[in-house]
């Protein structure tokens, strides 16, 4: 069989076990209306947490940073590609989530891919949650360091990994964590990390992508929400969720940014962020620095939503952040239920096996700022109506 056979086969079994990805296309900006594939609906599936990513400000800054900057940065950042933008991001960035330094990447994904082989080598260990998002994994992979999977939130198991890496005599010892569980919603027992981490001497790297702009004061993410911000040595955050835009940052002490701006491959390697992403970051965090008007109201929805689906008899989980996994359980179900739903104008994703493990199919909801409480009760009612006609409630 050709390559290009072997491919066919492959998509086939994918499409054969319900495994095919359908890519929808939006016809509209991000809002909490979209028109998808020619249907106007409510949009509760985006990361688009505080509604920025189509907002005023950020897009008269984006357009006023092509006048000034031109469309592409030209360069990598150690070449010719570090703009007085970029580094005004990067000094807002680290004013707002009240650390020494930051220093933005292309992306949440590159920040991991940044951070971790660059800072654990062969003779360090890694201690991975076993949830962590995949751009973790892959950061993981990139590194020769020896690897500790720790059970999901259990710190008895992360102290058994911590007593492995001590006895294998590793150098350092890196703990990893997703902030906020992306499926389930909950959120990393940091005080209980932190502890473990101070015992054993460990390092805390914490990937609050879902947490930037939603966690903590004024949406500071997950270390601030604890009062941690001193006792995480690292903070991977992106710009592309809460903030609107697109981009990741690593934040954390002077001495670390200045080490990876000198040895990290995704900065050394791949060009910087455009000037209009740049301005448009930097206008976000400008945004949520003077005001938190978008992440009460983010949570006011949240609340909301949450009180409204659990009175009705479904089951949410043990989610503590706007991310709301509505659970249907069984898979074949769960497909049905979004496809309804989406006839009847909501656009809300299905999460089947393998992304959860089987039987916990669920709806995931993303609530937004930008959803009124009007689209809110539209929610409601259609999950009301549904639910009835499955056999649920
Ligand atoms: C979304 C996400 C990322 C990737 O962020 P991008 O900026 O979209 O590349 C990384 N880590 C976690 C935990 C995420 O949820």
């Amino acid at each position: 069989m050709n390559f290009y056979d072997q491919l066919k086969e492959e998509l086939k079994n994918l499409d054969d076990s319900g495994l095919l990805i359908t890519i929808r296309t939006l016809e509209t900006p991000q809002g909490a209306w979209i028109n998808v594939d020619g249907k106007k609906v409510l949009n509760m599936c985006s990361n688009n947490y505080l509604g920025l990513a189509n907002d005023k400000r950020l897009k008269e800054a984006a357009i006023k940073a092509i006048k000034d900057w031109g469309v592409g940065p030209g360069a990598v950042r150690t070449i010719a590609g570090t703009m007085k933008i970029h580094e005004e991001l990067e000094k807002k960035l680290a004013e707002f989530k009240k650390v020494e330094s930051t220093l933005v990447v292309q992306s949440g994904f590159n920040a991991n891919q940044a951070v971790i082989p660059t800072i654990a080598k062969e003779e360090d260990g890694i201690l991975s949650d076993e949830l962590n998002h995949a751009s973790i994994i892959d950061g993981i992979r990139l590194s020769k360091a020896k690897r500790y999977i720790w059970k999901h939130k259990d710190l008895n198991s992360l102290e058994e990994k911590l007593k492995e890496a001590q006895k294998d005599n590793c150098r350092r010892k890196l703990i990893i964590t997703d902030g906020v569980f992306s499926m389930d919603g909950d959120i990393a027992p940091l005080p209980g990390i932190v502890e473990l981490a101070k015992k054993y001497e460990a390092l805390v790297m914490i990937d609050d992508a879902h947490g930037e702009g939603v966690l903590g004061e004024g949406g500071r993410g997950i270390a601030d929400h604890f009062n941690l911000t001193d006792e995480v040595d690292i903070e991977i955050g992106t710009l592309s969720k809460a903030f609107g835009v697109v981009g990741g940052f690593i934040a954390g002490k002077k001495v670390l940014i200045d080490y990876l701006r000198q040895q990290a491959r995704p900065f050394l390697f791949s060009s910087s962020l455009s000037p209009a992403e740049t301005a448009a970051a930097l206008e976000a965090t400008k945004t949520l620095s003077e005001s938190d008007n978008l992440v009460k109201k983010l949570w006011e929805n949240a609340r909301y939503f949450q009180s409204k689906i659990k009175e009705m008899g479904y089951d949410i989980g043990g989610t503590q952040t706007p991310i709301t996994p509505v659970m249907i359980y069984d898979e074949k179900k769960t497909k049905e239920f979004s496809t309804k739903l989406y006839e009847e104008g909501i656009f809300a994703s299905a999460i089947v096996y393998p992304t959860v493990p089987k039987g916990k199919a669920r709806i995931r909801v993303m609530i937004s700022a930008s959803h009124s409480k009007e689209d809110l009760d539209f929610a409601v009612d259609k999950f009301e109506k549904i639910g009835k006609e499955f056999g649920i409630l």
